[in-house]
Formats: structure tokens, C-alpha cells, sequence
């Protein structure tokens, strides 16, 4: 096993040009969702799998959002792995605010440019070497380790991991490991949920000037909208195990997700996304509709914040609500075998323990936490995610490399 281990860190770092190099490459592939095409990426990846030997699937339901999946058994009986990743990456838009070039892959003064570099080509790369070196030893390996390179992820849509996960019970496995945006300093073994809500609010509408002729849309809504907020006073039930780890990852969520993040992780957050009502100044609007953004931390329902907005529209006869899409929070253990793997080798690597966190936002982890298996994410800080001059940090990215090699090694071995 010894032997093994060094093998991997030996191809590792002989290999530093090499990993840099795919990266880069595979930031050149476009992959924008919307529209959420991905051939050109996938084909990238399937290319680089042929080159290294390796048998892979293409499992396309819609035919440009392809996914790969391919598996192999060790030597020995043991743990089944799953290494999940997307391709699909964030629009870029008409490329305002960005000082590089979002499709070139730059290298500039120790940092790797590109949309998705972070979010999340970093960690998907980190899953593809992961299932190339350890296939390269499988003969002494133990268990059974599958990789899913899937598409449709930044949009919730149903073509990606979760037509996988109901389709293909075979890359269930036992345990998840996901490369997606957090920090080297946190794992995340949680993500909150969200409830989007759709709310229209019609009223006889008048004359501008005629005010005592009609109620107002837009300010009924602007008065419904600060009624909503109640939901931030909903309470969760979290067990003892879980209260600790929200405990002490504190000073850590901040570290990963911006001072403040640890405040909110166990709160109902409301944003009201989209709002639009009137179509004239000098008109009383007879139609408003906004879109509220509603977060829920472990351990809220929705029956409970549906509850909480049905009390407040009983105010409100002039509004309808309607559901536009619900993804429950979600969580597995804090404390487990992986996470211990995890911690060790970023201790070995860096000097410090990463901290088991939950997460604000949400990925495709939650899919596999549904179904009682443990998911876990450890990738590189989110540097202009969602935003402009998206990056990461070669040696980060080599770091995030590195972590899931060793760990995904480890956790086979370990029976
Ligand atoms: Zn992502």
C-alpha cells in the first residue's frame, strides 16, 4: 500500500505540467448553460480517457448535454467510490467585466483563467485524474470506483447527474467525492435547499391620477414582500451531532463563502429575484409579479415556510402564488471515514485540517445525499464564480488534484 501511495504522488508531481495542461485545455472547450451544450467539452474529455486506455460511456438523454461514466473493479471486494463532476459551466454573457479572455485558458502570474475554472473545470479535472492514476494500479486496489463527467448541472436541469441517479442506479455507490467551489479550508458534508415562488398580484388598475379608483399592484407587492420576510424567523430542528458541526465551522463558512456566510447558514433567507409590475408612469399598475428566492437550512421544511406564506396571503386576496422549484436541504454525516481521510491529507499536504461546513448554495451532491449516501465536497476557493475573471490558483488546483487522488485512494483501501 505504501508503495502504491508513493507510486501516486510520484505520478503526481512528475506530472505537474500535465494536469496544468488539461485544465487549461478543457477551459478552451466552451460550455455555457444556457443553452447547456457540451459536446465540445465532453468530447475533450472522451479524447483524453481514449488516449489514457480507458472505456467509458456516453449516456445522452438529450443529445448536447451528454454525460460520461465510466467505472472499473479492483482486485479486491470493498467500497464502491463515486467521483462526480460537471462540465456545464456558467454563461459568460457579452463578456462585460472580464479583463481575460473567458474561453482561453490563460496562465497568468500563477493563476489559471477561464469561465468555470473554478465552478467547477478544477474539480471535474481533479475526478478524471483521480480515476486515471488509480485505474493505472487497479490490480491491487480494492473495490469499485466509477466517474460521472455530467452536463446540466447550473440550471437544476434533469439531463445531468439526475437523470444518472434515477436511471442508473449503478453510480449510487457508497460514498461521493466532488470537486465543486468551496475552499481548501472546508468540506461540505451539507447544502441548503431553496423553494422558488412565483407571486402575482392583480388589481382593477386606473388613471394615474385616479388614485382612489383602484389598488396598486406593484404596492401591494412591495408590502407583501416585507410581510415575507417572517420566514427568516422560522426555527430548524437540527439533531445534536449536526448543531455541533454548525458550531464549530463557523469562522471557517466565513473563510469559505465571505464574512457573514455563518450567520445565514441556519436561517430561511428570502431574496426577491425578479420583480416587474406597471407599464406606464402615469398609470395605477393593474399586475405585478415577482420571484422570491427562498433558502432553507437543515432542518426546514416547506411545509413550513409554505405554511408561514399561506398565513401571510390570507392578507393579500389579490394574490396568487405559485411553485417554481423545490430542492430540499440536504446532508450526510460530518464525521465519517472520508471526512477523516480528507482532513488527513490536507493536513499532510498543507498544515491544517479542513473544517466540515454546510454550504449556502447547493450542487449536484445533494442527488446522492437524497438517497442516503454520503457526499462530500472539497474544491478550490470560488474566485469570481458566477462572475467575471473567474479563477483558480495553479498550485490550489494541483492541491484539489492531489487531495482527491490520495483520498479516493485512501478511502478504496480502507475497505
Ligand atoms: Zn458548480
Amino acid at each position: 500500500m505504501g508503495d502504491d501511495r508513493k507510486q501516486l504522488n510520484d505520478w503526481l508531481d512528475a506530472d505537474r505540467e500535465r494536469l496544468v495542461e488539461f485544465f487549461r485545455g478543457f477551459l478552451r472547450c466552451p460550455s455555457p448553460n444556457p443553452p447547456g451544450d457540451t459536446t465540445i467539452a465532453a468530447t475533450y474529455i472522451g479524447d483524453f480517457l481514449r488516449r489514457e486506455g480507458l472505456d467509458y460511456r456516453l449516456i445522452a438523454p438529450q443529445k448536447t448535454m451528454p454525460n460520461i461514466v465510466a467505472a472499473f473493479d479492483g482486485a479486491k471486494r470493498g467500497k464502491h467510490l463515486v467521483l462526480n463532476g460537471h462540465i456545464d459551466v456558467f454563461p459568460v454573457g457579452d463578456g462585460t467585466g472580464w479583463t481575460k479572455d473567458p474561453w482561453g485558458g490563460e496562465l497568468i502570474d500563477g493563476k489559471i483563467y477561464g469561465r468555470g475554472a473554478s465552478d467547477m473545470k478544477a474539480g471535474t479535472s481533479a475526478s478524471i485524474f483521480t480515476y486515471t492514476y488509480l485505474h493505472r494500479i487497479r490490480e491491487r486496489l480494492k473495490g469499485r470506483l466509477t466517474l460521472t463527467a455530467v452536463s446540466d448541472e447550473e440550471t437544476f436541469g434533469p439531463w445531468g447527474a439526475r437523470y444518472l441517479v434515477e436511471h442508473h442506479p449503478e453510480v449510487l455507490g457508497d460514498c461521493v467525492l466532488n470537486g465543486e467551489p468551496g475552499s481548501p479550508y472546508t468540506i461540505r458534508f451539507g447544502e441548503k435547499g431553496l423553494l422558488w415562488l412565483a407571486f402575482k398580484i392583480r388589481t382593477k388598475g386606473a388613471h394615474g391620477a385616479y388614485t382612489h379608483y383602484s389598488e396598486s399592484a406593484t404596492k401591494l407587492a412591495q408590502k407583501l414582500i416585507g410581510d415575507l420576510e417572517i420566514v427568516g424567523e422560522i426555527e430548524p430542528t437540527i439533531s445534536d451531532n449536526i448543531a455541533r458541526s454548525l458550531d464549530a465551522a463557523g469562522g471557517a463558512a466565513d473563510k469559505a463563502m465571505g464574512k457573514g456566510a455563518a450567520g445565514i447558514v441556519s436561517k430561511v433567507t428570502l431574496n426577491i429575484g425578479v420583480i416587474e409590475g406597471g407599464l406606464k408612469v402615469n398609470m395605477v399598475p393593474f399586475a405585478c409579479r415577482f420571484e422570491a428566492d427562498i433558502r432553507l437550512p437543515l432542518g426546514v421544511t416547506k411545509d413550513q415556510v409554505m405554511a408561514e406564506v399561506s398565513k401571510v396571503l390570507k392578507k393579500y386576496p389579490q394574490a396568487s402564488v405559485e411553485e417554481m422549484n423545490f430542492q430540499p436541504p440536504s446532508y450526510c454525516p460530518p464525521e465519517g471515514v472520508m471526512v477523516d481521510i480528507i482532513q488527513k491529507n490536507v493536513e499532510a499536504q498543507r498544515g491544517f485540517r479542513p473544517t466540515p461546513i454546510v454550504s449556502l448554495g447547493g450542487t449536484d451532491a445533494r442527488l446522492w445525499r437524497y438517497r442516503d449516501i454520503p457526499a462530500y465536497v472539497y474544491g478550490p476557493f470560488p474566485n469570481g464564480m458566477g462572475s467575471h475573471d473567474e479563477h483558480v490558483a495553479l498550485e490550489e488546483y494541483l492541491h484539489v488534484v492531489k487531495v482527491h487522488v490520495l483520498s479516493a485512494f485512501d478511502y478504496l483501501m480502507a475497505g
